[in-house]
């Protein structure tokens, strides 16, 4: 839905990744192996030759969700101590080391290679993206079929679905409904 609000640089890389699927229409993007590797590549994660396997595509897809949960705590959901599990132990398992880079600007970087590495540099940018002032604009969707990622543009930080033309009216017909039951 090209009307739904998208984030910028590090930010925007983990709501590219969130929403890899969308769970709506329950359009999965991330498939298979194959494809997990092409969008890693895709959104320099990556370097091209790597193998992706079954094992891979499960561990990024529980990541993923761990993140949806995470970015949840900016719309006043509680974050599950799972979540929180998964993405240490993804931090751990990609071996996540401090680096200063080139210009000076300490980093997050993973010593693994592959798509362990790969996952460990997409933890790293959430760590990044949470730093940064506008982290609080990435929300959940408050339709619950839905939990897209979406970036709050709005004034007060008030968005609350990730669309109002869709997930908004839908929200607002069904709470009537429910009301004059
Ligand atoms: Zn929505």
């Amino acid at each position: 839905m090209a009307e739904r609000e998208t984030a910028a640089g590090e930010l925007g890389l983990v709501q590219a990744f969130v929403n890899t699927v969308d769970l709506m229409p329950g359009k999965e993007e991330l498939t298979d192996p194959n494809t997990l590797q092409a969008w890693l590549v895709a959104n320099g994660l990556m370097d091209t030759g790597q193998p992706v396997d079954e094992s891979d595509l499960k561990h990024a897809l529980a990541v993923r969700e761990a993140m949806r949960g995470v970015i949840g705590g900016n719309t006043g959901l509680k974050v599950y101590p799972v979540d929180i599990a998964t993405l240490n132990e993804a931090a751990v398992a990609s071996r996540l080391r401090m680096r200063f880079g080139r210009g000076g600007k300490p980093r997050l970087e993973p010593e693994a290679a592959g798509a362990v590495g790969a996952l460990g540099r997409l933890v790293a940018t959430l760590y990044s993206a949470m730093q940064a002032p506008d982290w609080e604009r990435l929300k959940l969707c408050s339709s619950d079929p839905c939990r897209w990622a979406f970036y709050d543009r709005s004034r007060n930080h008030s968005s609350r679905w990730c669309t109002m033309a869709s997930c908004g009216n839908r929200e607002k017909a069904r709470r009537f409904r429910h009301k004059h039951k």
